[in-house]
């Protein structure tokens, strides 16, 4: 394996953007290496600059849960291109897709389009705040929101493999109106709500956490969230970015059967476009402008070439039946996961739920995101460095979910199951 050409890429890049990257995970950190540059990608597979193939696991983060390049979404790209790439005046593709986000989730009646998934968490929270007239909200330790400034308190993902759960730059007196609490801890969040219920504008939370390993909820855990923010007036924001349209077409509130009042989305909605939404309950919406007073706007929102690409995506999960297809080869990964653990000895954890999984470095029962700290970092590094050198490509750092698409063949699973085997 070589990396001349990305090692090259890498020096320039680095003296022109802050640390070489426009996103922190990207620049290998975590685990003490330097990135590839990618050529080009198409189905399960990325080939870089300097000519190595790999197996993807991260699909450019969960959007790509057709694969690299998908025909479909390539071919109406094209063709939206064709006719325009951004017009700032109602588009067609706009009012499909807002029909086909309504049709797909079960807690959205009125939606709008954003063009990323902090963009999306971010609206839905002013509009919560705007529609309660409260101010305080409520997150939990460990789940990732994207990089808002009241949410980027005890953030997963990047937040969390660079060991500063808060960023410099937010003022004290945001983040004073932000409650963080450990996730599936039942007595806290009845405490939190004793004492500060009427002034809770929202709750927000990844149903299915997914930026510190993939942590589900404990049985009852997101019913008594709904009925404390139901008692209280609360919104409960469901921040589906990651999940929606990719564990099920109507994310995890369709799994669960948990309605929340509002739900942010993004990642898989775009077709690897730049994308996000929010949505929910038409009462709640219809205070955004130009009927509300809650403002809120974006030149690229609801741009066509993007709304084609998300489009496109969506229909052809649905023709190819793609969820079971999903959930097919993710129950082989997971069987042979499970019997190389088992032959080896090793009593770490592993979470799956359809395409996402996660494997945990560690033995911990996991609850939370403190058990999830607990991964043996050494031991996940070795492994990252062995697998990517067998050519399969797993997220850098051991709090990521992996993703698989319907792009992933029989054989990938297979060859890749030989690659964990050796590296672990
Ligand atoms: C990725 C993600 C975000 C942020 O989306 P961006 O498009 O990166 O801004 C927000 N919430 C969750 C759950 C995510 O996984």
């Amino acid at each position: 394996m070589t990396n001349n050409l990305s090692s090259k890429l890498f020096a320039k890049a680095k003296k022109l953007m802050p640390g070489g990257v426009n996103s922190p995970v990207r620049a290998f950190k975590n685990v003490d290496g330097e990135p590839f540059f990618v050529q080009r990608a198409k189905g399960s597979r990325i080939e870089d600059v300097d000519g190595n193939h790999y197996i993807d696991y991260i699909g450019t983060w969960g959007p790509a849960i057709l694969g690299h390049a998908p025909t479909p979404v390539i071919h109406a790209v094209h063709e939206a291109a064709k006719m325009g790439t951004s017009f700032g005046i109602p588009n067609l593709f706009e009012v499909e897709m807002a029909q086909k986000v309504v049709d797909w989730v079960p807690s959205v009646e009125k939606v709008r389009m954003v063009s990323s998934g902090t963009e999306a968490t971010m609206s839905a929270i002013r509009l919560a705040r705007g529609y309660t007239g409260r101010d305080k909200i409520v997150k939990f330790e460990g789940c990732y929101h994207g990089h808002v400034d009241s949410l980027l308190i005890a953030a997963g993902s990047g937040a969390l493999t660079h060991g500063e759960p808060d960023s410099a730059g937010i003022p004290a007196s945001f983040a004073e109106q932000t409650i963080t609490l450990p996730f599936n801890n039942f007595e806290k969040l009845e405490e939190v709500f004793e004492k500060y219920g009427e002034q809770l504008a929202a709750v927000i939370l990844e149903p299915f956490p997914a930026n510190a390993g993939l942590v589900f909820p404990l049985e009852g855990y997101l019913q008594k969230l709904r009925d404390l923010t139901t008692k209280y007036g609360t919104v409960l924001i469901f921040d589906e970015v990651m999940t929606g349209f990719r564990v099920a077409k109507g994310g995890v509130q369709e799994l669960v059967g948990i309605t929340p009042d509002l739900t942010a989305m993004g990642k898989v909605i775009g077709g690897g476009l730049p994308v996000g939404a929010f949505g929910g309950k038409a009462e709640i919406m219809d205070c955004l402008a130009p009927l509300g007073p809650v403002y809120q706007a974006g030149t690229l929102s609801g741009n066509p070439v993007a709304m084609a690409a998300g489009l496109a995506q969506m229909k052809a999960m649905e023709e190819q039946d793609g969820y079971t297809q999903l959930e097919k080869i993710g129950a082989q990964l997971e069987e042979g996961v499970l019997s190389i653990l088992k032959e080896k000895g090793l009593g770490y954890k592993w979470n799956r739920v359809g395409s996402m999984f996660c494997l945990f470095f560690t033995d911990e029962v996991i609850v939370n995101v403190d058990n999830v700290m607990k991964s043996d970092m050494d031991h996940f590094r070795k492994f990252f460095w062995k697998a990517l050198e067998g050519g399969v490509y797993f997220a850098p750092s051991p709090y990521e979910t992996g993703f698989l698409s319907v792009a992933h063949t029989k054989q990938d699973i297979e060859q890749t199951l030989e690659v964990i085997s050796n590296s672990l």
